[in-house]
């Protein structure tokens, strides 16, 4: 089957890119070496039936309108914001430090006109910022740097924070206030019937054949297609001709459990306790009606799949090197947290790949490109994992846009590999 486009990777980016192609005309190859759709962000439910999240938990947040709005074409939403705590000592406590986190760790009554002083007794001025270490004692000094990162680092990165660029810790805020929502972006929702849903239909479009099970390296020379996106890691691309870039595993250890709720929260971190970094219960991000409840324990690792490039400034130059050969390859467009190397989130791949595929109809003579058509979000209050008799933990709305709502299509199955017939 001769195709305009092959994409390699059916996650956010790959499909997103897919999904603009066919928009515009083109016909569409997606394919996955893995079994399903939905890359990292896949869903399904277990055998007890609570939807989780295979590849550990996913949490919806952006200020990018654009994409909030063009995700909104494929799903409704449900609102949720992400609470963490982190266990320090015997005491679950909020992560980010806000006031309250440094008033239960140190028995303190701090309020928002002290918390700045506090904060300027105990940092320890760095400057520049370079490392994630410098980022955090420049912040909140060596004692909370030592409680609630450190540790955590060192089993999330196997690396110290002195081995890891500012970037990393800079994920994490640190508050005088008591705000202890993990994100504050303006748009925090959770697909309202799940990811691999949505995927399900941002492929389902005449123009899209999407096959999985498929390694691109099984099938690279037998490709019919004017043009390539990947969105694999870069350097198995080039044959690691410069040698590997290291991109960080995890082992998700999931467990259910008889209980109607595990932890208060969706997700709880042990900086200091345990092999795992963190625990999430899925209940709180999906908010599925259920008898018994499902977590997952995070152990990172360095073996297996690629899940996280590994901010650091060797790897950069190394990931520079293989960006330089991919500017060279005009066949192909990398997009993606994986072929990008970048710390990416979710909406951040979106946004990539909505720019990927406006330079791929620009080559491949399509100047004209549509601008984005997106609907305003429809947000519900009922939750992403439908129980079987369609019943959630919450039942009323909270609010509804004024968007177009989406039918949804039928998913289409995988066929057998397409190429070369
Ligand atoms: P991927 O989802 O990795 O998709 C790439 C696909 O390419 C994969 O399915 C892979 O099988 C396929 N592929 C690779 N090589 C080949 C090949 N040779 N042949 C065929 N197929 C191939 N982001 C958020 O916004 N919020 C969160 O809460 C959040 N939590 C996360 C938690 C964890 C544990 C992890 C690991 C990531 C999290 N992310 C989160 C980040 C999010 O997963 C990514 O930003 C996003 O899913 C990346 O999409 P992608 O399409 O670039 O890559
Ligand atoms: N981090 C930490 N302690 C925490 C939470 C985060 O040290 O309790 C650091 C750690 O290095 C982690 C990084 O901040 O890898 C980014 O955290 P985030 O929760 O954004 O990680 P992700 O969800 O992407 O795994």
């Amino acid at each position: 089957m001769r195709v305009d486009v092959l994409v390699v990777g059916a996650g956010f980016s790959g499909a997103v890119v897919a999904e603009r192609l066919a928009s515009h005309g083109k016909t569409v190859l997606v394919i996955d070496k893995r079994s399903h759709i939905g890359g990292n962000a896949h869903d399904r439910m277990d055998a007890h039936g609570v939807l989780i999240h295979p590849y550990g938990p996913h949490i919806f947040h952006t200020n990018g309108r654009r994409i909030a709005e063009y995700l909104s074409r494929f799903t409704e939403w449900r609102a949720y914001e992400h609470r963490v705590r982190a266990k320090v000592g015997d005491r679950l406590v909020p992560i980010p430090i806000n006031i309250d986190t440094v008033n239960q760790v140190y028995g303190l009554a701090l309020d928002e006109e002290t918390i700045a002083a506090f904060f300027e007794s105990v940092r320890e001025p760095r400057s520049p910022v370079r490392t994630s270490e410098d980022v955090v004692l420049n912040a909140v000094g060596r004692d909370l740097y030592e409680k609630f990162f450190q540790g955590y680092t060192r089993k999330q990165w196997g690396l110290d924070p002195s081995q890891l660029a500012a970037s990393v810790a800079a994920r994490i805020p640190v508050r005088t206030n008591h705000d202890d929502r993990y994100f504050t972006d303006t748009f925090q929702h959770m697909p309202l019937d799940g990811y691999t849903r949505l995927f399900e239909r941002m492929l389902d479009h005449p123009r899209i054949r999407c096959e999985v099970g498929v390694d691109f390296f099984g099938m690279r020379q037998r490709i019919q297609a004017s043009h390539i996106v990947y969105t694999g890691p870069i350097d198995a691309y080039f044959e690691y001709c410069y040698g590997r870039l290291p991109y960080r595993s995890i082992q998700f250890q999931h467990e259910h459990l008889p209980l109607s709720q595990y932890q208060a929260v969706g997700t709880v971190n042990y900086p200091n306790d345990h092999d795992y970094t963190r625990i999430t219960e899925f209940r709180h991000l999906t908010g599925q009606a259920h008898a018994g409840t499902s977590i997952v324990r995070e152990y990172p690792c360095a073996e297996g799949d690629p899940y996280y490039p590994v901010p650091r400034p060797e790897n950069e130059a190394l990931f520079k090197r293989y960006e330089a050969l991919a500017s060279q390859a005009t066949e192909v467009t990398f997009v993606g947290r994986l072929a990008q190397y970048r710390y990416y989130n979710m909406d951040q791949c979106v946004g990539a790949a909505l720019k990927a595929a406006e330079s791929v109809l620009a080559r491949l003579g399509h100047d004209n490109v549509e601008p984005v058509e997106g609907s305003a979000p429809r947000v519900r209050a009922s939750a992403g994992a439908r129980a079987a008799d369609g019943s959630t933990d919450e039942g009323k709305r909270v609010g509804v846009d004024e968007g177009k709502r989406v039918t949804p299509r039928p998913g289409r199955d995988a066929g057998p590999v397409g190429t070369g017939d």
